[in-house]
């Protein structure tokens, strides 16, 4: 058999809008970010981790969660990353940095952006506030960034 037609890998690059249903755990969360810049956690009733952002079942024990729980806005920058690369699907111009921070009162950690991009001041333990949007429409980036406690 000849290799004339061996597979090949083609490049190419996708930057579709979509749309999705969020489903009523993860609407009340945005709402609560929307409405009332809460951010907002459920407990599992097996395990009683407060699991953010809200998720209808624990990933944990994969018990369906029953109790809403307010965190936040404040808590512990766990580590970080800071991008200086400048790509189309980051929310910000680079440099930026994300962090995974801790909320107070969560048991799990949340992905977001950091203000302080200067790596000499993002030190893992640091305290972080939550800074929402003044004009905010249900999303994730109702929290703008967390900054410095
Ligand atoms: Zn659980």
């Amino acid at each position: 058999m000849s290799d004339r037609f061996k597979g090949m890998v083609l490049e190419g690059k996708l930057d579709l809008p979509f749309s999705y249903s969020a489903g009523r755990t993860a609407s009340r969360f945005f709402i609560e970010l929307r409405d009332h810049q809460r951010i907002m956690g459920k407990r599992c009733p097996r395990c009683n981790r407060v699991i953010v952002p809200a998720q209808l079942f624990c990933k944990e024990c994969f018990t369906k969660t029953d109790d809403w729980v307010e965190v936040g806005p404040e808590g512990t920058l766990i580590t970080f990353t800071v991008v200086y690369r400048k790509e189309s699907h980051h929310p910000k111009d680079a440099p930026l940095a994300y962090g995974i921070i801790r909320l107070d009162g969560a048991d799990t950690s949340l992905v977001h952006l950091l203000a302080e991009t200067d790596v000499a001041q993002l030190q893992p333990g640091r305290r972080v506030r939550a800074v929402f949007s003044k004009k905010r429409i249900g999303h994730i980036l109702d929290i703008n960034h967390f900054e410095m406690a």
